[in-house]
């Protein structure tokens, strides 16, 4: 008897899971996971993502062997794989659902379409977030987005696996190479994920609006749910409905935990948002948004600057600390993220790409279409949004300025009086001595002059922008890319009311 393949890939759980559902409404089901060596050695993996894979796998495992069926894992390039299953035992149909990934899961996602078409083998793939293939146009999408999150959650109620024996240990060795596990990133699986929700929206998000973009209070006042919708431990639309259920059911006065669950469910929408870029036009993660920024820093990367910033030695503490914070962690705040691509693209003018290679090995929460967008919007090179170029001196001023974060994450900060906790760099011989420190031994001093640097850099920026080509490559990009709800407040002459902080950014 044959059955339903169940292919795996960031989806890894079993509720609100339309390929299992639909797949187990057809027939008996066979799920599997397939470790692909070629995807390891890209340059935007690392082995936080592997773990936190395995973790969830094994989780999967066990709510699977609740069912009698197991995730089996297969070691391989996927053709191969489907190529070896295929002789052992014929299958018909593939479920799986859309990725939006990097170009090696894109291409051979292609590659699978062709060899299921050779060998009559009907391939489903079921939308897994408020992303839409073959997209036209903006027009319609908030529609969309809210109709999917709004429908039914699939659960599974009857499965049958095909031939394999309940709870099987998942055997899964890394691929060798594979390099960087924080010692304090998030673990993985579904159970996890639900727990770490329900902290959120039943306490911590009463933080949320005040405590976002503070990296000291950030930890705990953000949901931390990106590496499990990241990995599909649970679904988007299972968040949004229980944030909407937790939300129907506080109190009137309860004004703090609503606002902050109502600003969570917007950044919701955003993630959604952001991967639609990439699913739309799949090149942004190579080439500039808006081709008129081509060439502004391709040929001026300075690797020395580009190592000290991933070396934690730029000698900007807040800057060092939050690489030292991401390096342990897996993670951080949106402001601090956003701080430190702007720190590499305008002081450091280092181009987005290398950049944006190095941050998706150390955020635990890849998500391409997110990360790829993001880093092209702090560098400035999509030609649709403002130019927000985060100061680090600034930042640190107006998030730490009594040095609690720098000295948690940079142990000689502690020796730094409070009065030259901002630009250490500047103290003189005599406090140096007095603090026990040396300038460019014990604490590195930054090579460029942030002052001139941000001018010069900002300069460089609006010149290519003043060009007619900006003009008339914008409408294109604003018509593929560009929110609605945004386009609807600039008509209406609101987008000046629209803040700096961290709850108002364009899209
Ligand atoms: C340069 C840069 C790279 C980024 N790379 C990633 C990435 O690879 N993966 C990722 O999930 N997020 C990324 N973000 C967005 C954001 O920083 C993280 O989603 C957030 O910090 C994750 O923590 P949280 O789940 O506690 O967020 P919360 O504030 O609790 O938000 C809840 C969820 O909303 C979504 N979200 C929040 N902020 C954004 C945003 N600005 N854009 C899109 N979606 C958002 C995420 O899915 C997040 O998990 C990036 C931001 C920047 C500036």
């Amino acid at each position: 008897m044959s059955y339903q393949l169940v292919w795996f890939k960031r989806d890894l759980r079993s509720q609100d899971h339309l390929a299992l559902s639909e797949a187990s409404r057809q027939g008996p089901v066979r799920c599997i996971y397939i470790v692909e060596p070629q995807l390891w050695q890209q340059p935007d993996v690392a082995l936080q993502h592997f773990e936190f894979i395995k973790e969830s796998l094994e989780d999967l495992n066990v709510v699977l062997g609740q069912y009698g069926g197991c995730i089996e894992v297969h070691y391989g390039e996927v053709i191969e794989v489907f190529s070896k299953i295929i002789q052992e035992a014929p299958f018909l149909q593939l479920h799986s659902h859309q990725e939006t990934g990097n170009r090696f899961t894109y291409l051979r996602d292609q590659k699978v379409a062709i060899w299921c078409k050779q060998h009559q083998i009907t391939w489903h793939e079921y939308q897994q977030f408020g992303v839409i293939r073959g997209l036209k146009n903006r027009n319609q999408w908030d529609l969309a987005w809210e109709k999917l999150m709004s429908s039914p959650i699939q659960t599974i109620g009857q499965m049958h696996f095909w031939k394999t024996s309940s709870k099987i240990p998942l055997s899964m060795p890394a691929p060798k190479k594979l390099l960087h596990n924080p010692p304090q990133r998030l673990r993985g699986g579904r159970r996890l994920a639900i727990a770490t929700l329900n902290s959120f929206l039943n306490a911590r998000s009463i933080g949320y609006r005040g405590g976002i973009s503070s990296p000291l209070l950030a930890p705990d006042a953000c949901s931390r749910i990106s590496p499990y919708l990241a990995f599909g431990c649970i679904s988007m639309r299972e968040v949004i409905q229980q944030t909407r259920l937790v939300l129907a059911q506080l109190p009137p006065q309860a004004v703090r935990h609503r606002a902050g669950l109502t600003a969570f469910i917007s950044r919701l929408h955003w993630h959604c948002h952001f991967i639609q870029k990439l699913e739309s036009e799949p090149e942004i993660e190579w080439m500039n948004m808006h081709r008129v920024y081509d060439g502004l820093r391709e040929n001026n990367f300075n690797e020395e600057l580009f190592e000290d910033l991933k070396n934690a030695r730029t000698g900007w503490p807040m800057v060092d600390a939050c690489v030292t914070m991401l390096g342990q962690t897996g993670w951080l705040n949106f402001r601090m993220r956003a701080m430190l691509v702007s720190v590499a693209a305008y002081p450091l003018w280092l181009h987005w790409r290398p950049v944006g290679e190095w941050l998706a090995t150390q955020f635990l929460d890849y998500e391409p279409g997110i990360h790829w967008s993001q880093l092209q919007m702090q560098s400035g090179t999509t030609g649709i949004n403002t130019t927000r170029v985060y100061n680090p001196i600034k930042q640190a001023q107006d998030h730490d300025p009594k040095g609690y974060f720098v000295r948690k994450w940079l142990p000689t900060m502690r020796k730094v009086p409070d009065s030259w906790l901002l630009e250490p760099w500047l103290m003189t011989q005599e406090v140096q001595m007095n603090s026990g420190l040396q300038l460019g031994v014990d604490l590195p001093v930054p090579k460029v002059d942030l002052k001139s640097a941000l001018k010069e850099s900002k300069d460089r920026l609006h010149a290519r922008r003043k060009k007619p080509a900006v003009k008339a490559g914008k409408a294109e990009i604003v018509n593929k890319h560009a929110s609605r709800k945004i386009l609807e407040r600039n008509t209406k002459k609101e987008s000046k009311k629209v803040n700096a902080n961290q709850l108002g950014f364009e899209f």
